[in-house]
């Protein structure tokens, strides 16, 4: 089973990306092109990843005091994606990048996802390294993201803290000026960074030369007071090695100590760490605290952070559903060999036939299709909204604006349905296996393990669900919202006849979502608005994959296999998925109170 066939569809048949090369910036591509770098990462995915995603798993990271130790696998897949280029893939020619469309990009990093995730493909420093070309100065571009993108230097971001997670405004990390001409220091005005990062990916390790990590931290007021809330946070550079104006290292240890590693649930291959900055472990220049750089203005921290996001949560979305594709071909592989059972006929089962192969199960089938539904609705959701950040890039002023509108409404749900929705599939996937399944002798429990992380990292499903109904449907007055129903109402125009009755049900489901919202909304009193925002947040993914698969269905023509599975997949998500809306709908538009209005003590 290969992914490439399912990716070559979507982008070709389903999403015509060739057609971006009438866009200037992308002038240079063709179907060629595209298809190299796919071809690059596929092989290198093969070859550098799959093999090794459980070693990765069972060698989880360890420091011996000094060093953060990784197994050797993970240092060779780092070095063959940092020389595929990839880290500066949509980059300008200029700098040494492909300029390579944002929507072939996340196609081709889909190969890295599915072989193995925690191995990682550079999306952290990539991030960072395009935070910096956004936000930076030319010196902090060409000494910090420059090399980022050439792999010389890794990336993190550190946002977290043992007390700040979802409610970033409460973080505690303090930068004070950094002496005499803190303000003219060539890097950027200078800081000392005192506090603790939690959960910080790859904060530790030996895999490159050094490591940039970006920081939050509060500038304190004239009185030595952090100030409340998220106006008060800047972002600062903070190198694990100081470097000069060259970019060369200095020989200088900055002050930022591994306080630990946590063991995590799954993503093994990837350190994450608790760092203390500026303790005093590694004093530097005369003292203690981390010299930190700051980048754009003081009390935009946030702002600059969140520049990434659509990225960021794209790329956590695709990793998702990676693992759902991952867990759908191997329990897909195990049900066409395992013989188990005979059908039940008019008189019984005949026990003197021999058993069938698990796949001639109807239930095995209907496992089958909900994976496939899940994860390539996922997959083709995901490489929409890449597209659309083509568009806000690079499309004529409405279309760009249209284009940021809607992915302002899709982001919550391209991160959070797969987030929810393959795991969901992994844990059917392991359930095909039977008892196989539960043991550490098929790859499938990984999976699931691995893909937990998803609804707790970048943004938890819960703080999704309130940005999607308490500010994503509502901002500017209302208009992605709209945008949205516009495309969706689109589509059901132009179906051929054999899916008309999916075309009204999608109608259908848009009024309710539409209904609900308003609703929800009613008194405009966010506590009994919000109380349901999961709920929501399920049924307007569910919706939204209804539609995703809608369109799809309409580029499925033919009686291949494959296009004949993704109708069966389409039906099944309309047959058995998208009803499931109603009952969700129907707490958000009564603004239900079971939840919000249990007293703590009757738990
Ligand atoms: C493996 C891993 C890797 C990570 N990598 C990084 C990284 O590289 N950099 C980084 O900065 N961070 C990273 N994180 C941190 C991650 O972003 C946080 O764990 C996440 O934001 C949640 O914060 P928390 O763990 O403090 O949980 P909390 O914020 O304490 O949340 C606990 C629960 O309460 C809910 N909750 C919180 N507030 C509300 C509210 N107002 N209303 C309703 N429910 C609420 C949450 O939804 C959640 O279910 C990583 C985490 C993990 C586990």
């Amino acid at each position: 089973m290969s992914l490439r066939p399912t990716i070559d569809f979507l982008l070709h048949d389903w999403l015509q990306v060739e057609s971006l090369q009438s866009r200037e910036r992308f002038a240079d591509h063709s179907r060629e092109t595209f298809d190299a770098v796919l071809d690059t990462c596929e092989r290198i995915a093969r070859e550098k990843y799959a093999p090794f995603n459980r070693t990765v798993d069972l060698e989880e990271p360890r420091f011996d005091g000094e060093k953060v130790i990784l197994p050797q696998a993970t240092h060779d897949a780092y070095k063959a994606y940092g020389e595929s280029g990839m880290l500066s893939a949509a980059q300008d020619y200029e700098i040494g990048g492909m300029q390579l469309p944002y929507t072939v990009e996340a196609a081709a990093n889909a190969f890295f996802a599915m072989a193995s995730v925690s191995i990682g493909s550079g999306m952290l420093t990539s991030g960072n390294a395009n935070l910096l070309m956004a936000h930076g100065t030319e010196l902090q571009k060409q000494v910090f993201a420059l090399n980022e993108f050439s792999g010389r230097f890794s990336g993190t971001m550190c946002l977290s803290e043992p007390q700040a997670g979802s409610s970033l405004s409460d973080v505690m990390t303090r930068a004070t000026p950094d002496g005499e001409g803190f303000e003219s220091d060539a890097l950027g005005p200078r800081y000392r960074l005192r506090g603790n990062k939690m959960w910080i990916s790859s904060g530790e390790h030996e895999l490159s030369e050094n490591i940039i990590h970006l920081v939050l931290a509060k500038i304190p007021d004239a009185n030595g007071q952090l100030v409340p809330g998220v106006k008060g946070i800047s972002l600062f550079i903070v190198p694990k090695k100081l470097v000069d104006t060259q970019g060369q290292l200095t020989g200088e240890r900055n002050d930022v100590a591994l306080a630990g590693l946590n063991h995590k649930c799954g993503w093994r291959g990837t350190t994450n760490t608790l760092l203390n900055f500026g303790e005093g472990k590694y004093p530097v220049r005369g003292g203690a605290g981390a010299v930190g750089y700051l980048v754009g203005r003081p009390g935009e921290g946030l702002k600059c952070m969140f520049h990434m996001m659509n990225e960021a949560r794209i790329g956590v979305g695709m990793a998702a559903t990676m693992l759902g594709m991952a867990g759908y071909y191997a329990s897909l592989d195990y049900a066409k060999n395992r013989p188990q059972g005979r059908p039940t006929g008019a008189g019984g089962k005949d026990a003197s036939r021999p058993q069938v192969r698990i796949i001639e199960h109807a239930d095995i089938k209907r496992m089958l299709l909900a994976q496939k539904s899940y994860s390539e609705g996922a997959l083709a959701l995901a490489l929409y909204s890449a597209r659309l950040v083509d568009e806000q890039h690079t499309g004529q002023a409405k279309a760009a604006d249209e284009a940021r509108l809607l992915l302002e409404v899709l982001t919550p749900i391209v991160k959070s349905f797969p987030s929810e929705w393959c795991l969901e599939a992994n844990s059917l996937a392991i359930q095909i296996h039977g008892g196989y399944g539960y043991t550490r002798d098929f790859p499938v429990e990984q999976y699931w393990r691995d893909n937990r992380l998803n609804m707790i990292h970048e943004g938890t499903h819960g703080i999704q669900a309130m940005d999607l109904l308490g500010r994503k449907v509502l901002m500017e007055g209302g208009q992605g919202l709209k945008l949205l129903a516009a495309r969706m109402q689109a589509t059901a125009s132009r179906v051929s006849p054999e899916w008309a009755d999916e075309a009204r049900q999608l109608l259908d489901a848009l009024q309710q979502v539409g209904a609900a919202t308003q609703a929800a909304w009613k008194d405009a009193e966010p506590a009994q608005a919000l109380a349901n925002a999961v709920p929501y947040l399920q049924a307007f993914g569910h919706t939204v994959i209804a539609w995703i698969w809608l369109d799809v269905a309409q580029s499925a023509q033919g009686d291949a296999p494959a296009q004949v599975g993704r109708r069966a997949a389409a039906r099944y998500f309309f047959r058995y998925e998208l009803p499931k809306i109603s009952a969700w709908l129907q707490v958000v538009s009564r603004r239900d109170p079971t939840c919000a209005e249990v007293p703590e003590d009757a738990f």
